[in-house]
């Protein structure tokens, strides 16, 4: 018996090591072990993990199934790091787990997962190992919606991932972590590895590269050479990607550290392959990007320190060092300069008509704030608009590159510029200042 074997009959000894058979494979070639990290050799602590995820696992182990931490959060784990979710595989089907657990719900049509709702509205994901199809199987998949072709064992489930460092497995009740793609050397060697063959993998689907880019940027690591040399040349299938599936990668990468990965996309010139003209505008003008380097450094900085910035704000934040010398340069309706400039930019992401209009508002009062503290001149009948709050978050951040805490207002950090200016209360009896309960802006 091998230590493969030997670890998975002692976690589970009514044999269930290989998914059901029901999968209409002729033939199922046996997976090779994987590489097993039992506790003494890896830093993993189980305080570090959800509980509610832990509880899960532990209830399919007893009921006969394999179950593991994936992903993310294994990766975390494995670097000291608290995860920011918890997922989980496990051989079970989605029917099987729903069955086991009361606030189970499966979702999704193809790739159905379930999700399991814990305490403090907290969602668990759980999905059944995976594997990746060949273009037939994807075609038949996708023609009769056949669900038991995409099932898979771990070691498919593993391969079917997009870097080394994110195909690893942690069984919390053997603790133990279980490597079939080489991770656990990455993680040491603190690579970014494309699983398979570089090329193939970036073709099949092009998000991989930005997800190359992304975790080597976040976590400080080196692009493997293998799969960096595949980037260049596959790098422009990025803007043959669906607009809504971009904007999800992008909304990842806006709402955690987001200047390292921003640069990361434009040294490998991705940035205008996604944002258009205004990702063409930062590559080629370095002023402008560092520009853009400081402020989101600055969010980041505020996300760190427990500020959520929402991503509508985050947007408006990426986009203002592109956008501010159109408001100073133009003379026309500052909505429809805003406007069609976005527009014309061609940008490849499908940004919803309510936050482009959203971002639209607050930059014409950034603008307005920006020229009141030049030239003294403001008009206070601004604190009424629906986006004032939002829009002088952004121009705190964007003057001062902190988040503005408790008690600082405009009308403080006017008057530290123009001691003798007129004031919001002076101009305003305080009751005009109270927002309207209905925008009155329209979402152009
Ligand atoms: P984080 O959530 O911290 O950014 P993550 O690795 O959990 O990191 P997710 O986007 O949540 O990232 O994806 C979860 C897991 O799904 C990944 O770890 C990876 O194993 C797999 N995955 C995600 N996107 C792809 C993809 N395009 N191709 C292959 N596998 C992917
Ligand atoms: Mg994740």
């Amino acid at each position: 018996m091998d230590e493969h074997t030997a670890y998975l009959t002692f976690a589970h000894p009514n044999g269930i090591i290989e998914p059901h058979m029901d999968d209409n494979r002729t033939s199922f070639e046996p997976s090779p072990a994987p590489r097993i990290l039992s506790s003494s050799d890896h830093l993993i602590s189980r305080e570090m993990i959800d509980p509610d995820a832990l509880r899960i696992i532990s209830r399919l182990h007893g009921q006969g199934f394999i179950a593991y931490l994936t992903g993310g959060g294994v990766r975390d784990l494995m670097l000291g790091k608290r995860p920011k979710d918890f997922d989980i595989v496990t051989n079970a089907r989605p029917g099987q787990i729903k069955k086991r657990f009361p606030n189970a719900y499966v979702i999704g049509r193809r790739f159905r997962l379930v999700h399991i709702h814990v305490s403090g509205g907290r969602i668990i994901e759980a999905s059944t190992f995976r594997r990746s199809l060949d273009r037939d199987e994807e075609e038949i998949a996708a023609a009769d919606g056949h669900r038991m072709h995409i099932y898979g064992t771990p070691f498919e489930d593993a391969f079917r991932r997009d870097i080394t460092i994110n195909g690893l497995f942690y069984d919390p009740v053997m603790d133990a972590v279980v490597d079939y793609v080489g991770g656990v050397e990455d993680l040491a060697a603190r690579k970014v590895r494309v699983i398979g063959d570089p090329a193939a993998r970036f073709k099949e689907d092009p998000v991989r590269i930005w997800r190359v880019i992304r975790y080597a940027a976040r976590l400080g690591f080196q692009v493997d050479e293998s799969t960096e040399r595949e980037i260049p040349s596959h790098i422009g299938l990025l803007a043959a990607c669906s607009g809504a599936r971009l904007f999800e990668e992008l909304n990842k990468d806006l709402a955690y550290e987001t200047q390292p990965v921003i640069e990361g996309l434009r040294k490998h010139r991705a940035l205008g392959h996604i944002l258009g003209r205004i990702g063409a505008d930062y590559e080629t003008d370095d002023a402008l990007f560092s520009r853009l380097s400081v402020i989101l450094d600055c969010a980041d900085k505020a996300k760190a320190a427990g500020f959520p910035i929402p991503v509508e704000e985050m947007y408006a934040l990426a986009f203002w060092p592109w956008a501010e010398p159109l408001l100073s340069d133009s003379k026309e309706d500052p909505h429809k300069t805003l406007k069609n400039a976005l527009l014309d930019a061609q940008s490849r992401i499908t940004l919803p008509r309510s936050i482009r209009a959203n971002v639209v508002q607050m930059f014409i009062i950034v603008a307005a704030l920006v020229r009141a503290v030049r030239t003294g001149r403001m008009r206070w009948s601004l604190l009424r608009r629906a986006h004032f709050d939002q829009a002088f978050r952004l121009f705190f951040m964007i003057e001062k590159c902190r988040f503005p805490e408790n008690g600082e207002s405009f009308e403080t950090l006017y008057h530290q510029t123009h001691p003798s200016g007129d004031t919001a209360r002076s101009r305003f009896p305080r009751h005009r200042l109270r927002k309207p309960k209905r925008q009155p802006e329209s979402q152009s």
